[in-house]
């Protein structure tokens, strides 16, 4: 009974070509590796899914570095951080951030976070407390959707980066505290979020501004410190959220904000209070993140996924002016994440199948990961990328159309 009431649903999952299905890795991160697919069979795919942006998943000083942690600090860090799990190793990777951010937010702070989706239900819980009321962009990830639904704090949606609309619910707010809510880059647009202006409604407003950073850090600004740098911001207001997964190649978040926002989530954060603090080895590596990112491969890196941003997009534009029948389009990004947005979600899914067929893994996202009718391949782009992969994309998508 109980067996059969969930198979229902999955059916009804199934019939709207919403099934999610697993992948089995079996090298490596990066721009080629051995997949098992759903099939059972295993091929080498270029990957054009991962949120590896500078390559530095599979970076041998990386891995070095996780096994020099591991010799030092052992394995896990045996408890939460405010029993006894907060390591030197801890320590020191927050101050090394709060530095980067200090030209950005006055009396910087660095907590650290197991992940990014833990940050943000920390961050948006232990502000959006009764008296205050969050508006958070239509499209923003799902754990700041769900920090929005955990906290207590009323939460409205603005248009997707509707400055007017965000205006007019800043205006219309008699609450004591207001949260202005955003990704940084949309992780399923790619677009960046006008953050100046919306730091200008928030002084107006007296309010917050958290921002998102997980797809920015390690990307965005000339020492790759993500967007604030980009943008040269500077505020006592903003909160940032980073992630340590993505660009930074390893795992692990952090929050970024002035001295008492971070001693207050130290106080009030459920969602750092009550979990484990991640091993020190993961916070010992990430030193060797942040050097790699501020250095010079770092630098080159970024300098490479320009140039494979308008490599790809040169290609699908040109590929799509001969094919406006299909009524396709390359979402407006400036970032490594290039959707192509395609319409209907089985449609999506038979063009993903047959990339990956040809040996190109570039997921198909469909609702209620993105709106209803805005199916579209994620094309993420990575600094090891080689110009051939980008060609060998748009070579692909060529003959998946004819
Ligand atoms: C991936 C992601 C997160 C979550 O970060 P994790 O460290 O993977 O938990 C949060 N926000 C955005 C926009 C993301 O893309």
């Amino acid at each position: 009974m109980l067996i059969d009431h969930l198979q229902a649903k999955l059916d009804t999952i199934a019939a709207q070509d919403l099934t999610r299905f697993l992948r089995v890795a079996q090298s490596p991160t990066a721009a080629k590796q051995l997949v098992r697919g759903a099939d059972g069979v295993t091929r080498e795919l270029l990957m054009f899914c991962s949120n590896d942006y500078l390559g530095l998943a599979a970076e041998p000083r990386l891995g070095a570095a996780l096994a020099e942690g591991a010799q030092v600090y052992g394995g896990g860090s045996g408890a939460s951080h405010l029993i006894s799990g907060h390591s030197i190793a801890h320590e020191q990777l927050e101050q090394r951030l709060a530095a980067w951010f200090a030209p950005h937010i006055p009396q910087a702070r660095v907590l650290g976070f197991s992940t990014g989706y833990m940050a943000n239900l920390a961050v948006i819980t232990a502000l959006g407390d009764s008296e205050a009321e969050i508006f958070s962009d239509a499209l923003n990830h799902a754990s700041l959707i769900d920090g929005c639904r955990l906290a207590k704090a009323q939460a409205r949606r603005y248009a997707h980066a509707d400055l007017a609309e965000l205006r007019a619910q800043l205006q219309a707010s008699t609450a004591r505290l207001k949260l202005i809510v955003s990704d940084a880059v949309f992780s399923m647009d790619g677009d960046i979020a006008p953050l100046p202006d919306l730091l200008g409604l928030a002084e107006e407003f007296d309010a917050w501004l958290i921002v998102d950073d997980a797809h920015g850090f390690g990307v965005l600004g000339e020492r790759g410190r993500g967007a604030l740098e980009h943008f040269q911001l500077r505020s006592e207001r903003l909160i940032v959220v980073g992630t340590l997964g993505k660009a930074a190649g390893l795992a692990g978040a952090f929050v970024a904000a002035h001295d008492t926002v971070i001693q207050y989530l130290l106080q009030a954060a459920r969602t750092y209070i009550f979990t484990t603090a991640s091993p020190p080895a993961v916070a010992h590596a990430l030193q060797t993140s942040l050097d790699l990112i501020e250095g010079e491969a770092g630098a080159q890196r970024r300098a490479s996924l320009i140039d494979l941003q308008a490599r790809l997009r040169n290609g699908v534009a040109r590929l799509l002016s001969s094919h406006p029948q299909l009524g396709w389009r390359l979402a407006a990004s400036e970032t490594p994440v290039q959707p192509l947005i395609v319409g209907g979600n089985a449609e999506v899914m038979r063009l993903a199948a047959l990339l990956e067929d040809q040996g190109l893994r570039v997921p198909g996202i469909r609702p209620p990961t993105v709106p209803k009718g805005e199916a579209r391949l994620r094309i993420t782009l990575c600094a090891t990328h080689t110009v051939a992969d980008v060609d060998r994309l748009l070579a692909t998508l060529e003959t998946a159309i004819q």
